[in-house]
């Protein structure tokens, strides 16, 4: 287990690799850390880019404070509910990433199987329920996406990415912004390719196998999401199997079926 002033060092680092790669804005965001029963964690009001050690404090799981010259953050209540529902969770890392946020602004998931290392890694990212910012609701929003995966949208709001320590937590935050960079370019070009679900199955047997990663994962083509994200057999344009020869007597066909009887005469 590290130590206190060890995890206020590592807040500090990951706070400057936040605000210098613009996954949060002004003094918006905020880190933790949990070292025993305790929880070190950012205060209110000031920007991760420039935090200083004194100012971060130190809570119970209940959100009483020890110490720290800062405000608890108000949004530490989303970070204590983490700590309860996930005994393997030793970090959260919360921010407003620009890419990843646009995608739910307009609607979109960022679920789909695409990018094999995000398949792996991060799996789906899904979107907790909208809740105002700085309430107690914030925390019920993420108590069920939170126990099945370690990286989670909120609606209209940001990210929240959880893992056994900062580190872990803060790299699936910057995957899935540059994924949601890739998706956002990948759009704009016309198309998005998804991988198929044989090819999910062959990554999912690799994450413990080979990479052995740790944490929680929802696979990318579950059916309990709401957006069918794979590219199944059944979803693919038939005429793609057909040879031109096949091709051209199917659109005949359809054409006939069209004509009026009359003009067949
Ligand atoms: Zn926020």
């Amino acid at each position: 287990m590290i130590t206190e002033r060890e995890a206020k060092k590592q807040i500090i680092e990951i706070g400057q690799r936040l605000y210098e790669k613009g996954l949060v804005a002004a003094t918006d965001g905020n880190l933790s850390i949990r070292v025993g029963d305790r929880i070190i964690a950012t205060p209110s009001g000031v920007s991760k880019g420039y935090l200083k050690e004194n100012e971060l404090v130190t809570v119970d799981i209940s959100g009483n404070k020890y110490s720290g010259l800062g405000k608890p953050s108000t949004e530490l209540d989303m970070h204590l509910e983490v700590y309860k529902v996930r005994p393997d969770v030793n970090a959260v890392v919360h921010a407003h990433p620009p890419k990843c946020l646009s995608f739910i602004i307009a609607g979109e998931n960022l679920s789909q199987c695409v990018i094999p290392e995000v398949v792996v890694a991060i799996g789906a990212i899904p979107t907790a329920p909208y809740a105002t910012p700085s309430t107690a609701e914030m925390a019920q929003s993420i108590h069920e996406p939170i126990k099945r995966t370690d990286a989670i949208m909120l609606d209209r709001h940001g990210s929240l990415t959880v893992g056994h320590n900062i580190e872990s937590a803060y790299n699936k935050l910057e995957k899935m912004e540059h994924a949601a960079e890739v998706m956002l370019y990948a759009k704009l070009l016309g198309n998005v390719r998804t991988l198929d679900r044989a090819e999910v199955d062959k990554l999912m047997g690799l994450r413990d196998s080979t990479y052995g990663l740790q944490g929680k994962v929802i696979r990318c083509d579950d059916d309990s999401l709401p957006q069918g994200s794979c590219n199944t057999s059944t979803s693919q344009d038939p005429s793609q199997n057909m040879s031109m020869e096949e091709l051209v007597k199917v659109i005949i066909q359809k054409v006939l079926e069209r004509l009026p009887e009359q003009s067949l005469k």
